[in-house]
């Protein structure tokens, strides 16, 4: 029987074959929220939905886009935000 806190299906459960040749059951972590917009909240293209552990990995490059506010605002946004800014000039 798994300890209490694993006794959910919200953690994905991944088979694990031992090296002596037991088989056993690791559990992951919860999956978190995909990258989103900070103004819209629409997903933003580009960037990898993964584990906090699995996105550490990656290249620089892959983790976000290569815009300003790449990482925090969707393309629209940014389009609207540097119309906004210019026009207050
Ligand atoms: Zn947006």
């Amino acid at each position: 029987m798994p300890r209490p806190s694993l006794r959910t299906r919200s953690k994905k459960r991944v088979h694990k074959t031992l090296p002596g040749g037991k088989k056993t059951i690791h559990y992951k972590r919860g999956v978190s929220s995909s990258p989103h917009c900070h103004l819209c909240g629409r997903p933003i293209g580009g960037i990898p939905h993964l584990s906090p552990s699995e996105t550490r990995k990656l290249d620089r490059t892959k983790k976000r886009v290569c815009r300003p506010y790449g990482g925090q605002l969707c393309p629209d946004c940014l389009k609207k935000a540097l119309k906004q800014a210019a026009r207050t000039l």
